[in-house]
């Protein structure tokens, strides 16, 4: 990895800011001081240090999102602001992307990471990761409905989904309710009380597998997972 890349990941600042301390004679390779921005250095087999401390190199970064309405769960978009958009530039530095989609006007836990092995764990079919969301729903949710979606319920293309657990917290005209799934279909908690002609009018992403959104931050605020969240998760 470059020189300059490495630095500016750890949070020494921009390229540009990191050439600086280059000049500055600030940055030492296994003890030698280095000006070249360009040399390529294995952070893993290589002590790199500023102003005489080592480096401690991190390839991965991990964060908890709890996505704001409005925004795109993608890491770029040409007419939305994304997740990615909402995070400071270090961890940018980091090319994270977001584990899964929330819908625009979903809210709440979303993982976002550089770890692809991770990623694809999570998400694989085969893990069969739960997902617990919580929702407000236009219609009456019943005992019916808790049936159904144990049973699998066949959404507008035809699949018949895994079985679904239920929660009903508020059974009225305005229904409040927890749904666990173990999949990840496109629009699934919509399109699942759709099935059930019903609407969700407000939707939120509370547990990922182990992983709980952290209720203490707000729209659009996020935070690395600990070391012990993140254990958990692999
Ligand atoms: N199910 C949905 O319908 N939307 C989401 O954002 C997540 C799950």
């Amino acid at each position: 990895m470059r020189l300059d890349k490495l630095l500016a990941n750890m949070g020494f600042g921009s390229r540009k800011e990191v050439k600086q301390l280059l000049k500055q004679k600030a940055v030492s390779v296994d003890g030698e001081i280095v000006k070249d921005a360009s040399m390529h250095v294995d952070p893993n087999k290589q002590d790199v240090s500023v102003y005489g401390e080592t480096v401690q190199y991190t390839e991965y970064i991990y964060i908890m999102m709890n996505k704001p309405p409005g925004v795109i769960s993608a890491t770029e978009d040409l007419f939305d602001q994304t997740v990615i958009d909402l995070l400071d530039p270090l961890a940018q530095h980091f090319s994270p992307f977001p584990v899964g989609r929330l819908d625009k006007d979903t809210e709440g836990l979303l993982l976002i990471t550089n770890d692809g092995q991770l990623s694809h764990n999570l998400l694989s079919p085969k893990k069969h990761v739960p997902k617990t969301y919580y929702a407000i729903i236009d219609g009456v949710v019943t005992e019916e409905d808790k049936a159904a979606f144990l049973e699998g319920v066949e959404l507008d293309d035809g699949y018949v989904t895994k079985p679904g657990e239920l929660k009903i917290l508020k059974s009225g005209p305005q229904s409040e309710i927890e749904l666990t799934i173990q999949e990840g279909k496109f629009h699934q908690v919509k399109r699942m009380f759709e099935a059930r002609n019903k609407k969700v009018t407000y939707l939120k992403r509370l547990s990922m597998g182990s992983l709980k959104l952290d209720e203490s931050l707000s729209l659009g605020e996020y935070r690395e997972l600990t070391e012990k969240e993140l254990d958990a998760l692999k």
